[in-house]
């Protein structure tokens, strides 16, 4: 690993699980073939060895290089659009099915971290979708609604109460959503990996896959060293695809990088009033801001913004005046870390996946909501190879499925958060 953007993360300096880093150095074959270690890829990996299936894993870098170890952390259910919406795009019963699954997501992860004993900072205190704007909180009312008639556990908070639970005064009010929480993300997907390996599958490291081919009945796909024929493959590099050419499997979606910068662990006092209860937040504004603490008391601030890029600075600067203009009183604000990722974002903000040819799936697309999504997405998808029967996965797959002018919705989006970023700071 070799990323100056992710070298100063600070998941990767407290993640206390560490994998043994083996390349593939054998051929193999085995019922199924997983390619990219993050929360889908490793979940399916699990679920396949879990139901007594070979599986072999393959991760160009290192587990969870990707999105998974790179995100703020926020377990919550659904996605992130509205589940009326989600209704709408996909019709009534299909959009149902999706949501009811993915409603599931968090107990899927609570449960894993139960079962395998994993150490990555859960907290259960649910997380705060706060109101930046009179707009924002009329749909925030509207999102309770779809919520509560969902059987989901939130409540409206007022602005008061808001304050309260995230020591800012600057939100209008806030959705508490109760049955959910948050993690260290890098450590979860690392003790994932090592509980799908306890049950029998094989994860490598530093192997990244360089070509997939149909050889009679099976797949067969090749690292710089070896190759690994499989009755079943499943391709999980969302918006980490790369050095892989596969026509119609290939990741679809606009790149959208979000950052984070974590202050030094804040006093006890400090600590008392901001995110006293520590719930994750992330706010209504379309160039999102997400806030959180974790277990050592640092507080981290996220927004959309790429720091390797032009603006990095802007980015930078914007995170420190953030932090002075949501809490006055907290002393000098210093970053030990800063990172980013990129979020594979949809064109209907909703993930896709790609039948690209027999027992072969692709997905990417959660468009910034992963965890929970990527889980579900990553067991069914295991169930769906082992069986061939599409009804248990969440949404219906299509062969082809093609996203256009990318690369300029990604500029739009950094422009954006740039703009926005800079204007912040003159007021
Ligand atoms: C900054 C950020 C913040 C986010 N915050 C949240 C949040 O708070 N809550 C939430 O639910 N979601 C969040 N998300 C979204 C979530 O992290 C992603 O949706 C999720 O991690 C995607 O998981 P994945 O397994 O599909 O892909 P990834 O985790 O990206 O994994 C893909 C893997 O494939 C590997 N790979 C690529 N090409 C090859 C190859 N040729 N051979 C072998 N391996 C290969 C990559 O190295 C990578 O490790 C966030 C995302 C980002 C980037």
């Amino acid at each position: 690993m070799n990323n100056p953007a992710l070298l100063n993360s600070l998941w990767r300096s407290t993640a206390g699980e560490v994998l043994e880093n083996t390349a593939l150095n054998e051929d193999q074959v085995v019922d199924v073939v997983i390619i990219g270690g993050g929360f889908t890829g490793v979940t399916a990996a699990l679920e396949l060895a879990e139901k007594g299936a070979s599986v072999t894993l393959l991760e160009a870098d290192d587990i969870g290089y990707g999105g998974s170890g790179r995100n703020v952390g926020l377990v919550n259910a659904g996605l992130w659009m509205e589940p009326e919406k989600i209704e709408k795009i996909l019709g009534k019963t299909a959009g149902k099915k999706i949501n009811t699954m993915l409603a599931a997501g968090p107990e899927q992860v609570f449960s894993n971290i139960a079962r395998f004993g994993i150490d990555c900072e859960l907290t259960r205190t649910g997380t705060l979708h706060c109101a930046h704007s009179a707009r924002g909180l009329a749909n925030l009312k509207d999102r309770l609604r779809q919520y509560l008639a969902r059987g989901l556990k939130a409540e409206l908070l007022s602005r008061e109460e808001t304050a309260a639970k995230t020591g800012t005064s600057i939100y209008r009010g806030a959705i508490w959503h109760q049955d959910v929480g948050t993690i260290q993300p890098l450590a979860y997907v690392r003790g994932l990996a090592r509980a799908a390996v306890s049950a029998g599958a094989s994860v490598y490291q530093n192997s990244p896959v360089v070509s997939i081919e149909r050889k009679g009945s099976r797949w067969r796909v090749r690292t710089p060293t070896n190759t690994v024929e499989a009755n079943g493959i499943l391709l999980a590099t969302n918006a980490y695809h790369r050095g892989l050419l596969v026509g119609n499997a290939t990741p679809q979606y606009t790149p959208v990088y979000f950052f984070q910068a974590a202050t030094q662990p804040l006093s006890a006092e400090t600590l008392e009033r901001i995110l006293p209860e520590r719930q994750g937040c992330w706010n209504t504004a379309t160039i999102m801001t997400s806030l959180r603490r974790d277990e050592a008391g640092r507080l981290i601030i996220g927004a959309v913004g790429n720091i390797e890029g032009a603006s990095s600075g802007i980015h930078y600067q914007w995170a420190k005046h953030r932090l002075r203009q949501m809490f006055p009183y907290l002393e000098a604000v210093e970053f030990d870390h800063t990172w980013h990722g990129r979020i594979a974002f949809s064109a209907d903000h909703l993930p896709h996946m790609v039948k690209f040819g027999p027992n072969a799936l692709s997905i990417f697309g959660y468009s910034g909501r992963g965890i929970g999504p990527g889980s579900v997405f990553g067991k069914a998808a295991a169930e769906y190879l082992l069986g061939g029967n599409e009804e248990v996965l969440p949404i219906e797959p299509s062969t082809v499925y093609r996203e256009s002018l990318t690369t300029a919705k990604s500029r739009y989006y950094e422009l954006g958060a740039t703009v926005i970023h800079g204007l912040t700071q003159l007021v």
